[in-house]
């Protein structure tokens, strides 16, 4: 990513350049923050969201999200094979497991999309990518295209 703007059409929305001048349209964490908070306060449910209800809901939801792949077996990436109503239901769970991960790290004070940035950085220091080599690269490329460090 290389640069983002408010999307003024669409509030909560952000446009991002990505590295290969494509431009994208996301959510921030925040927009979610936002929302799930004055989701709660409208609602009065403010004194139900303490950080151990929301661990609990949100395992709850990671179960119903591995409802949905229960029993299938290994599935292709992308789901080809899978009807539209059941994607929509995956992205109903997903959206559920965020929303509860998102209203935690609220409540406990954490910034998650600092934190999750940082342990990325920290999993690159413990997992440091292999140097490309010609060698290597020639072996993992699909078409077999020998590149070089110019590329
Ligand atoms: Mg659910």
């Amino acid at each position: 990513m290389t640069a983002t703007c408010t999307n003024l059409d669409k509030p909560g929305f952000v446009c991002v350049k990505m590295d290969m001048g494509e431009e994208k349209e996301v959510v921030s964490l925040g927009t979610l923050s936002k929302k799930m908070d004055d989701f709660a306060k409208a609602r009065d449910w403010e004194k139900y969201h303490s950080p151990r209800n929301l661990l609990l809901a949100m395992v709850g939801e990671v179960g119903e999200l591995s409802e949905i792949f229960q029993w299938r077996g290994e599935v292709e990436r992308g789901l080809p094979d899978w009807k539209e109503e059941d994607k929509v239901h995956l992205g109903e769970e997903l959206s559920d497991v965020l929303l509860y991960l998102v209203r935690l790290s609220d409540v406990c004070g954490v910034d998650l999309g600092k934190a999750a940035l940082r342990k990325l950085e920290l999993n690159a220091i413990k997992y440091p990518a292999p140097k490309q080599t010609d060698h290597c690269v020639g072996e993992h490329s699909s078409d077999n295209t020998k590149l070089t460090e110019d590329n």
